[in-house]
């Protein structure tokens, strides 16, 4: 028995638990009750539901949203869209399942509340572009995260999930979760009949560009800590598109969005001599993707690869034109306040760097790579598709189910389906709660069942860093060093710098080889040997511990998704040196794991890609 295993145990009964109460798992908690009135639905949160997950801080505009109501757009324009700047590579029946729905998303959030800006002329959404509409959204989450509450029979706050449980009584089907309080420590173990995973993406995993005291300002959000794709890997379920790493060029230093400004006050961009770059690439770009450069909007990738290797040329820095457009006092406002709705902490930078973007045009830059399931990329889990689109291939249970039975995702967790954002990520939630309500429903009598041995052994696994930094810390030779455990800060940066220097981080200028990716390999594989000795010396630091954890599980998947693809699919996010170009003869296909936790072993495959849509 460990020192902390005395610990209380809370057990806790449920038909449905949602992990994550961000927008996915909040369209997911509603979802659930609309469809399962008398069913007992728990979301977990490792957070507060109320400022939580990605959109915490607010948005200023929806990122997807069709306008079916105006003949705005179909929704499969919008699996056109999605198609194209993923360079082809799309489950077009999750992405037009999601299309189809996402109006209707968007109107309850305008009925709860929620302000959407109006065209004074025509009275419909202010369009910030083709798919985005513009909303006053500094309470975005609290407003959506309100339904949730009113919806779940219980929220459970500030408990961080570490592991799934599984069924005792059939293999490959799921029987809860477990986590701790990240308050008073009680361990928590929940039962349930079918679990949705929506807890985020993955930021973290490769260095940031802003280290020491600046390393939680990164443009995703520090606390997506890989959770969604840790869990199910842990459990087996297949993922796939995990190599589909994103970068982001966002302005200097405070990572400030760029889309409002692009499509809302057309700015654009130069090189440093005033210059327009993006034609100096095309000749080259074309001779890695082919036609796919032709393609309209020109993939976002693509635009990343022009600015880096503009950058590469000694052209740099790269400007965003807004002298131009803040001389008009309406685009100067709608300047700002883009920033107040989701990201102050860019006008904090311009104040504190001297910047006035009507005299100085501001830098911009790229990110280091994060994974994610909803943004211009689409890592994640396998998941079975719509009964009445997807092709036979991609169906085996309930929509939205993973590879393991009564383990279902939404938003960031799923992949394969680019461009969810929120409203899609909620809409992608609400489907597959009421799949999983189905899923529940059609159990009967064969429910699953929690082994006590297992998650008592799990207790012991979650304490462990407390009792490792609680007999070691009387060793300490210097500072914070210890000749027997690490600290999850000491792991995070030894984690960031396999990655960043083996897989395609900014140090590398985003590439990397086999010979780069087989030894990053192995760099991992020593590190997870060394989390076994991960000391935490409070609650706070054991919730870092399990971060780091699912991390390096996360990290693993994409390193091993990379060295799988022989090619460079997404120039502007990652390139494979030894295969530079895009192969769509043998790379036409999603790359599928399965990691194997006995063995520690991956096992990767292809997929088709079926294009549903002309
Ligand atoms: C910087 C940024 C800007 C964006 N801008 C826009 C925009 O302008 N418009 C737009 O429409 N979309 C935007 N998006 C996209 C949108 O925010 C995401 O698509 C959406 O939030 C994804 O939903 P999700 O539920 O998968 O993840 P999240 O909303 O991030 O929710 C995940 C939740 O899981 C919780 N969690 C994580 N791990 C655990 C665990 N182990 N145990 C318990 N809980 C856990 C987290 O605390 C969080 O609450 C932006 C995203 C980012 C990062």
């Amino acid at each position: 028995m460990g020192l902390f295993t005395r610990r209380k145990t809370v057990l806790v009964d449920s038909d449905i638990l949602i992990i994550g109460g961000g927008m996915g798992g909040c369209g997911a908690t509603y979802e659930s009750r609309y469809w399962g009135r008398d069913l007992k639905i728990v979301c977990v949160e490792k957070a507060n539901i109320e400022r939580s997950g990605a959109v915490a801080q607010g948005l200023y505009a929806i990122n997807c949203y069709m306008g079916m109501q105006w003949n705005e757009n179909r929704p499969e324009d919008h699996v056109r869209y999605a198609r194209n700047d993923l360079m082809g590579l799309v489950r077009e029946d999750l992405g037009y399942d999601i299309a189809r729905h996402v109006d209707s998303t968007v109107h309850k959030f305008e009925e709860w509340g929620l302000p959407i800006m109006r065209d004074p002329k025509t009275g419909r959404y202010q369009r910030e572009g083709k798919w985005q509409i513009m909303i006053h959204g500094e309470s975005y989450k609290p407003i959506v995260a309100e339904a949730a509450r009113k919806a779940a029979t219980e929220v459970y706050n500030r408990i961080m999930v570490t592991h799934l449980l599984m069924d005792k009584t059939k293999p490959n089907r799921v029987a809860g979760a477990v986590g701790f309080s990240v308050r008073n420590g009680n361990f928590y173990v929940f039962r349930a009949k079918a679990v949705i995973v929506a807890a985020g993406g993955a930021s973290h995993i490769f260095k940031p560009r802003a280290v020491g005291e600046g390393m939680g300002r990164t443009w995703y959000a520090p606390w997506s800590s890989a959770s969604a794709y840790a869990l199910p890997i842990q459990v087996g379920a297949t993922m796939t598109q995990m190599e589909n790493r994103i970068v982001l060029t966002r302005f200097k230093d405070g990572y400030g969005p760029v889309g409002a400004y692009f499509l809302h006050l057309k700015t654009y961009t130069q090189n440093a001599y005033g210059q327009d770059y993006e034609a100096f690439w095309y000749d080259s770009i074309k001779k890695m993707v082919g036609d796919y450069v032709d393609r309209h909007p020109v993939p976002t990738c693509l635009r990343n690869h022009a600015l880096l290797e503009e950058v590469k040329a000694g052209r740099g820095p790269i400007r965003m034109v807004t002298k131009e457009a803040f001389q008009d006092p309406h685009k100067e406002t709608v300047g700002w306040e883009n920033f107040l709705g989701m990201t102050i902490g860019q006008a904090v930078v311009w104040a504190s760097q001297n910047i006035d973007p009507k005299e100085i045009n501001p830098e911009l830059t790229t990110s280091e790579p994060y994974v994610m399931g909803s943004h211009a990329t689409c890592s994640g889990a396998w998941a079975s598709g719509p009964e009445d689109c997807a092709p036979s291939e991609y169906q085996w249970g309930y929509n939205r189910m993973m590879t393991v039975a009564g383990l279902f995702g939404a938003g960031d967790a799923i992949g394969g389906s680019a461009h969810k954002f929120s409203s899609g990520s909620f809409t992608e939630g609400r489907i597959a709660g009421k799949a999983a309500v189905k899923y529940v429903n059609d159990l009967g009598k064969d429910q699953p069942q929690v082994s006590e041995a297992e998650y008592e052994d799990l207790k012991r696994i979650v304490y462990k860093p407390l009792e490792n930094y609680e007999i070691g810390r009387n060793e300490i030779v210097a500072g914070t060093v210890s000749p027997s455990y690490i600290l999850p800060i000491h792991g995070l940066q030894r984690l960031e710098k396999i990655m960043d220097e083996y897989v395609g981080g900014i140090s590398a200028n985003y590439t990397t080889n086999e010979p780069l990716l087989s030894r990053g390999i192995e760099l991992l594989g020593m590190l997870k040997e060394d989390l076994a000795h991960l000391g935490a010396e409070d609650l706070h630091q054991l919730q870092r511990a399990w971060e780091l954890e699912h991390r390096v599980l996360a990290s693993e998947s994409v390193t091993q998704h990379t060295l799988f693809r022989a090619e460079t699919r997404w120039p502007g996010y990652y390139y494979r040196a030894d295969h530079p170009k895009l192969d769509d003869e043998d790379w036409h296909c999603f790359t599928l794991s399965r990691y194997d936790r006995k063995s520690g072993k991956w096992e990767m495959e292809k997929a088709p890609v079926y294009h549903l849509i002309d």
